[in-house]
């Protein structure tokens, strides 16, 4: 490690709140599914910031949309108008199918925007008596890091010591569509759920899951709220990971890769009356819908899908499936994924997923453990096979040489 590095570690665990432990990779610059440290160094990016980096790290479209629309004009608030707003519903209403958007700006705010709709939806629209609303979620859910929000985590981590929490929510396992139907009472509101949960691992749910959720959502009048803040913009080789399941969600979240990573944008997306409650000065955000936001948002959905980045997702993430499929190495206890959502899942007697991962950075891939075994690999949507072919023989090595 550099002095300069160093010194920069030092001072971020000196002044900074230690609510993070990276590793200690201090980068400066990003090009496409490319990273460098300060000191020059050169990494693979295999985490895509979350899936906020869906397009390739300072994508130059973007980036002139970002630096033309910065300006003109950058921030009015909701009490006037600007014109980036309708255009971005515009756009984004028919890629997606939608009919109303609620613009927020981080993946919490979004949920937490939904948990709010769909009470007052359940009480105004479905007849729920005051302050009864349910909402139905799943255990290992990670939805983010609001009060709201880890009020119905089982992460003990994520919730210890933050309490008082707030009630409303009933927790069942992911994947049980029985477990669904049993939970419902007259009072349910909504069901709030990932397609794959990414943050316990990208755990895919069994086939016919989803098409039974919907059609027990239809029948007791139940809102499907899907969380595609991670899934959503291509990261699993569709558009919406929904798709896979051929459903459509009454409400779907989206964020992260809804800017490209240039600016905290996200989106409540509705197909039902959900969103129709809201009235003036009921809810709001001061930067939400801002026109910087807007055009960067504009720009980040044309080019994923004028690039053909969803379809590269779908063909690179099948194929890197593939390559780690067919790795032999005691290490390895189950490769999972859909799109360029991929993980690799260790035998607990493996020594954990994080000196694998340390090993991957040496050998110049950036990677994140998660869930203690599992190693989480989600590169940018323009990864090339030339890319994943050198990627899979950087994680053979690791996986072959420390098993
Ligand atoms: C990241 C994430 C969130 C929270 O988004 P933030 O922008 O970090 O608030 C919510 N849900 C899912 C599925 C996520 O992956």
């Amino acid at each position: 490690m550099s002095s300069a590095t160093h010194a920069l570690i030092e001072t971020e665990n000196r002044l900074g709140a230690y609510n993070y432990k990276p590793l200690d990779v201090v980068l400066s610059r990003g090009e496409g599914v490319w990273l460098w440290d300060v000191d020059g160094n050169r990494y693979l990016d295999c985490l895509s910031a979350y899936s906020a980096v869906n397009q390739g790290h300072c994508h130059p479209k973007i980036l002139a949309a970002m630096m033309e629309q910065a300006k003109k004009l950058t921030l009015t608030s909701r009490a006037f108008r600007n014109d980036q707003l309708a255009p971005f519903y515009e756009e984004i209403a028919a890629l997606t199918g939608s009919h109303k958007v609620l613009p927020m700006n981080s993946g919490a705010e979004a949920v937490e925007s939904a948990i709010k709709a769909v009470r007052k939806w359940g009480y105004e629209v479905k007849g729920v008596p005051e302050n009864k609303a349910e909402i139905i979620v799943c255990s290992e859910n990670f939805h983010g890091r609001t009060l709201g929000i880890i009020s119905f985590s089982t992460d003990e981590t994520a919730r210890g010591n933050f309490g008082p929490f707030t009630p409303g929510f009933k927790i069942i396992p992911f994947g049980d569509a029985a477990a669904l139907e049993a939970a419902i009472t007259p009072n349910t509101v909504a069901f709030l759920v990932e397609p794959i949960q990414g943050e316990a691992g990208v755990i895919i749910p069994p086939k016919g899951y989803f098409p039974k959720v919907r059609e027990i959502c239809t029948r007791h009048g139940v809102t499907l709220i899907l969380d595609e803040i991670q899934t959503g913009l291509g990261r699993t080789g569709k558009l919406l990971a929904e798709e896979h399941e051929s459903i459509e969600a009454d409400v779907t979240l989206i964020g992260k890769a809804l800017s490209g990573g240039f600016y905290p944008v996200s989106a409540v997306l509705s197909n039902s009356e959900v969103l129709g409650v809201l009235q003036p000065g009921q809810h709001g955000s001061t930067f939400g819908g801002n026109p910087l936001a807007c055009a960067i948002a504009r720009t980040a959905l044309k080019v994923l899908v004028e690039e053909g980045m969803i379809e590269n997702s779908a063909k690179q993430g099948a194929y890197f499936k593939s390559q780690i499929e067919a790795i032999r190495s005691n290490a390895v206890r189950e490769v999972r994924g859909r799109g360029l959502m991929l993980a690799v899942e260790l035998h607990p007697e493996a020594g954990g997923a994080r000196r694998y991962c340390e090993a991957l950075r040496q050998r110049g891939i950036l990677v994140k453990d998660t869930h203690v075994n599992t190693i989480r690999i989600a590169p940018p949507l323009v990864v090339t096979k030339d890319q994943v072919d050198w990627a899979s023989g950087q994680i053979e090595a690791v996986l072959t040489s420390l098993a």
